[in-house]
């Protein structure tokens, strides 16, 4: 192993702050120096079991292909110069030789002028020859020669030695990913076995002691363990074999014995969590026991991904990622990703990257180089990346990502109309043919299930009724979903079209006061009441929505100049009122009937939200438009809303 020599650090051991943040690119350079280069381990394989590896070395091919030369078609082997007079109208005469060439067999006679030998797509030219003439262009004349009635261009109809695969040729590259067509290549050479480059083994730990695996019961204020699977899976698509270890809590003991195991059995060791400062993490501290040179980074200048941690333990990578999964996969992604591909013998991924021009103004943080998750959708001329998350604030939600770009540290913008790179989470990316931007329901999925059966490629991206019609505005989007109450008309969402944009009237969903059931402060009352009840009770929490929200106005209506305990507490959805309620965080909220009954709360009616669409005009005739427009119509869709609790209107 070839130890690269490193940069000067004292401070990389214990330390118990970011004492030294370091841009991404000089993490990175550091990382690489330390790693690279290495000797890159190949392991022989049959040919038959080596698709989808990479190569670990150049192939040369050992044989010319064809090895001789070759006839394309069935007919005969002649010598082009008796034919240069032959016509329609003057057939050359040309007596047959007394052999057949099929294929596999050698030939013994040499064509001589004036005659010509009959021989079968694949065999071999036989001496004398330089052409071969198709029997459809020739007619026998007695039994022992044929009629020739046009002329042959010397090498017509031949495949020469070589012409395919020549002897010496560099076949396929070190690198080169094994697929059928390579395995073709190399058969056709007569080459059984292959040297592939041997995927590194990546030991897989998350750790905290809040995490559960998927398939177990949740516990209070646990979550599932998303970053074992998701650096799992990238870790398998990017050449290597991943180890999943599990989640180990937050002690150190614990922790330190699975990482040294773990060090010990693979190739290099990819945690997620415990960086940050919180009381129990504590895999840092480890890494400094584990090897040399230990940590290389810990704190890079990253938006998300500040706490990454980059070490080098005896050779061998030891990478602690972000804990919040987004972040983890940004920084996976970018800073990973490359040194795994390297380790693994496989170069860039060259399908994980496009080309898309970013709509709308980025803000960034001076001096950190920041990642922004896009969706990806078509547009008039080319692709379009929509940043997600930004503004709405969820970006810890790559449910409806692509990918991410990424932001200079030296910039503190990026503007409007950037052809940025994207990298993409999954590469195979498929641009979406329907795209919905707006506000979420739970009703939209009853209306795209169908479209989704026919192929059609639906993408919703939630980001709240004025973010959606900011994009239909834009013509980023081919319908946006939205519910709007304009004071001064008391109407819904018409108001708040402007040009370009039709309304499609969507379905009522009915808004009220939902609370735990067998609650007497609110069970069998009317919502005036409720409230009142509510009110005259100072232990009663209630959780409000956000300023712009039509259900806002209706809680506003409803408690005058009151400001209960809990007003402040303004979340953006139905959903998550109805949560608050349901983990008793709060008694009672505002929130929609179908919300209120998925969770099996108490409801009391109030007054209907028109949940519509403003349509971008100029995209109405657009086939997954209209697939979508017929479906909102349909039978179906209207029965389905109507047993989900929604009024189709
Ligand atoms: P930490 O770096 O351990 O402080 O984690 C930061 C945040 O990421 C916390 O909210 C953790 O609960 C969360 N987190 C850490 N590891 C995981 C994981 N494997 N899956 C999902 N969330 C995680
Ligand atoms: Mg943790």
């Amino acid at each position: 192993m070839t130890e690269a020599p490193l940069p000067k650090r004292h401070d990389s051991v214990e330390q118990d702050q970011f004492l030294t943040i370091l841009s991404r690119d000089d993490a990175l350079d550091r990382f690489e120096a330390a790693l690279f280069p290495r000797p890159l381990p190949g392991q022989q394989r049959r040919l038959a079991e080596a698709l989808g590896c990479a190569l670990a070395r150049d192939v040369a091919a050992p044989i010319d292909v064809p090895p001789f030369d070759r006839s394309n078609v069935d007919g005969f082997a002649v010598r082009s110069a008796d034919l240069a007079s032959a016509t329609e109208a003057a057939p050359v005469r040309l007596i047959l030789n007394e052999e057949v060439i099929a294929c596999g067999v050698v030939p013994e006679r040499p064509v001589l002028e004036g005659t010509a030998t009959p021989i079968a797509t694949g065999g071999p030219v036989p001496r004398g020859a330089d052409a071969v003439v198709m029997v459809e262009h020739t007619e026998p004349s007695g039994a022992r020669a044929i009629d020739v009635r046009r002329a042959a261009s010397p090498g017509q109809f031949v495949s020469y030695a070589g012409s395919d695969i020549a002897r010496g040729e560099a076949l396929l590259r070190a690198g080169t990913i094994i697929g059928s067509r390579e395995i073709g290549m190399l058969a056709a050479c007569g080459i059984a076995d292959v040297t592939i480059a041997r995927r590194p083994r990546v030991a897989v730990i998350s750790t905290g002691d809040e995490l559960v695996q998927p398939g177990e019961p949740l516990r209070p204020a646990a979550i599932y363990d998303t970053n074992g699977a998701i650096v799992t899976a990238a870790i398998n698509e990017n050449g290597g074999e991943a180890v999943f270890l599990g989640a180990v809590p937050d002690d150190e003991t614990r922790l330190e014995a699975v990482m040294r195991n773990a060090l010990a059995e693979t190739d290099m060791l990819v945690l997620s969590g415990g960086t940050s400062k919180g009381a129990g993490d504590v895999s840092h501290r480890i890494i400094a026991r584990l090897g040399q040179p230990g940590i290389i980074a810990h704190g890079v200048a990253l938006k998300p991904g500040k706490p990454l941690c980059l070490a080098v333990c005896d050779g061998k990578p030891v990478v602690i990622l972000p804990g919040f999964p987004t972040s983890a996969m940004f920084t996976f992604h970018d800073m990973i990703v490359p040194i795994l591909r390297r380790m693994a013998g496989l170069p860039p991924r060259p399908d994980a990257k496009v080309t898309a021009k970013v709509p709308v103004r980025i803000a960034s943080e001076l001096g950190r180089t920041e990642f922004v998750m896009v969706s990806l959708v078509d547009g008039a001329d080319g692709l379009i990346a929509y940043p997600s998350g930004k503004g709405s604030g969820a970006i810890t939600s790559f449910a409806q990502a692509d990918g991410f770009l990424r932001i200079d540290a030296l910039a503190d913008q990026m503007p409007a109309g950037t052809e940025a790179e994207v990298t993409l989470f999954t590469p195979h990316v498929r641009v979406p043919d329907l795209v919905i931007v707006g506000s979420h329901c739970t009703g939209l999925d009853l209306v795209t299930a169908p479209l989704a059966r026919a192929g059609i490629l639906v993408r919703s991206i939630a980001v709240g009724s004025l973010g959606g019609l900011a994009a239909a505005r834009r013509g980023e989007c081919d319908v946006a979903p939205i519910h709007l109450f304009d004071d001064k008309t008391e109407t819904y969402n018409t108001p708040f079209l402007g040009e370009g944009l039709e309304l499609v009237p969507g379905w009522r969903r009915m808004q009220g006061i939902v609370f735990r059931s067998g609650d007497t402060r609110f069970e069998g009352r009317s919502a005036q009441d409720a409230v009142r009840a509510a009110l005259a009770d100072p232990a009663c929490i209630m959780v409000n929505r956000n300023q712009g929200a039509g259900t806002r106005i209706l809680i506003d209506r409803l408690l005058g100049d009151a400001r209960p305990d809990g007003y402040w507490n303004q979340p953006r959805s139905h959903n998550a009122v109805a949560a608050a309620v349901a983990q008793r965080r709060a008694d009672w909220g505002m929130t929609i009937a179908p919300v209120a009954h998925a969770s099996a709360l108490g409801f009391i009616p109030l007054a209907e939200e028109h949940y519509d669409f403003a349509l971008v005009a100029a995209r109405k005739h657009r086939p997954a438009v209209r697939a979508f427009l017929d479906a909102l119509a349909s039978h179906e869709a209207r029965a389905a809303l109507a047993n989900a609790g929604f009024r189709p209107a």
